[in-house]
């Protein structure tokens, strides 16, 4: 703990730190050691986490990395950081991340961007260490903590992970609790682990898992000792590459490294086969119907009153002057075009022809990962994105469609409600790393992080 309060104070230039809690990881550092003295030691004994700033944390600030939720420090903890905690982790403080996770560059967050501690080669420019969990990216490739906390509503663990070369594991739809979580897209959220290699992100993924009763999506399954499923052991297991993922454009890098992982799995015992998920090209327009419909709905709630920041008033100015204000100065430019458009999607004359279209693509990309589940594949591999880290400033200059095409391969994870690990592969010709995606079956993080650890 003490070494990484220390690792944080320099790197402050990366801002993957933006609340900093040293006094109470000291507190729980020395419970820890008191639970080791006793011969109690839980998994997590003592190690220095960080913790992503959707996760409310009683007593500490929990914005979202948003100006609405200035203030806000909740009363109550998150059930995945309450859960990791009793497995005996130390907090050492809350990630930078987007607002309210929308985003692929850690640039919409009211903390500023967060940095990513890789350069090209030969170039000083900065990078961003991609999003919505660009802190945590950046944290732990760093080395400012050994793990922490991410959220996935269409990429956002998977996407930094490969963008600052460690390992990000997205879990199964109601694996985690998402109680205590601040919520984007209720039916795509999930927290998950992102750690320096597969090994950390199983014992965090058992130590964050189960069913909790507050949380009705949360599954009632037992949670598996992932790291005791590690065995490297991949013999027999059928591998699918989906051809919609070879995109036109793609970076020959890309190309290269995605058949070296198809070799390694192959050397390691798998059989490699083909695939079709036919549906994959209206992936990311679904998404981009379905994530802002109910982020605009659940972002009606920061109304001036109940949280956070509220406008001043002028004389005269009744509520709904308040609320406007309020939002209009609380939320930055990439939330208000969420809400906007999600607004839009849902409103009676639209309803139809928008979000419930997108609802029906939504079961057909489901249907297609259940075919190949249902014909024996029992993992998918493609690149985890469409190219290594970019330059901050790069991209959120243009167009925003630009920035959401960053998702084209993880958002059909989270539309099907899959578990999807990103492992860091290789170097690209600049030095930056890479990462490759694996898919796998609901429910099956186990084999799925066996899997990835047959390709580490
Ligand atoms: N980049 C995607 C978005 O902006 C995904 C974000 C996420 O997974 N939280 O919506």
């Amino acid at each position: 703990t003490e070494a990484c309060l220390a690792e944080i104070e320099a790197a402050d230039a990366l801002n993957a730190f933006v609340h900093k809690t040293p006094e109470l990881a000291r507190e729980r550092a020395a419970a820890a050691d008191a639970r080791l003295k006793a011969g109690d030691a839980p998994d997590l004994c003592g190690v220095p986490l960080g913790i992503k700033d959707l996760f409310c944390t009683e007593g500490v600030a929990s914005q979202a990395a948003s100006r609405i939720l200035d203030g806000f420090r909740p009363e109550y903890e998150s059930t995945v950081s309450a859960q990791l905690r009793d497995a005996g982790a130390v907090m050492l403080g809350k990630l930078n991340m987007d607002e309210f996770a929308m985003g692929s560059s850690n640039e919409t967050s009211t903390y500023g961007d967060a940095v990513n501690p890789w350069r090209r080669e030969g170039d000083e420019a900065r990078l961003t260490p991609g999003g919505s969990s660009g802190g945590s990216a950046a944290a732990v490739a760093a080395g400012l903590c050994l793990g922490a906390t991410g959220t996935d509503t269409g990429g956002s663990i998977r996407q930094p992970a490969a963008f600052t070369g460690i390992t990000g594991l997205k879990p199964t739809y109601g694996r985690c609790s998402r109680w205590g979580i601040i919520a984007f897209a209720s039916s795509l959220d999930q927290a998950g682990p992102m750690a320096r290699d597969v090994r950390d992100c199983a014992i965090m993924l058992s130590a964050m898992s189960g069913h909790d009763s507050r949380d009705s999506t949360s599954a009632d399954l037992p949670v598996p000792d992932f790291e005791a499923m590690l065995t490297g052991d991949i013999r027999g297991k059928t591998i699918g590459i989906p051809r919609e993922y070879r995109m036109e454009g793609m970076p020959g890098e890309i190309e290269a490294l995605w058949a070296e992982g198809r070799a390694m799995l192959e050397d390691a015992g798998a059989k490699v086969v083909d695939i079709s998920l036919p549906h994959t090209k209206y992936a990311l327009p679904a998404y981009y119907v379905i994530a802002p419909a109910e982020a605009s709905s659940n972002l009606a709630r920061y109304d001036g009153v109940r949280f956070g920041h509220r406008a001043r008033l002028a004389q005269g100015d009744g509520i709904t002057d308040m609320y406007e204000k309020t939002r209009a100065e609380g939320f930055g430019p990439e939330v208000q075009r969420r809400v906007m458009v999600g607004t839009y999607v849902l409103s009676a004359g639209f309803y139809d022809a928008y979000y419930n279209r997108a609802r029906k693509v939504r079961a057909l990309i489901k249907k297609d990962f259940d075919d190949v589940f249902a014909d024996g594949v029992d993992a998918i591999l493609t690149p985890a994105t469409p190219s290594a880290a970019f330059g901050l400033g790069e991209m959120s200059d243009a167009d925003p469609v630009q920035m959401y095409l960053n998702d084209v391969f993880t958002v059909t994870v989270n539309l099907a409600g899959l578990p999807g690990i990103a492992v860091p592969t290789g170097l690209d010709r600049a030095g930056l790393p890479l990462g490759l995606q694996l898919i796998g079956r609901p429910w099956e993080e186990g084999d799925l992080l066996n899997t990835a650890y047959a390709l580490e």
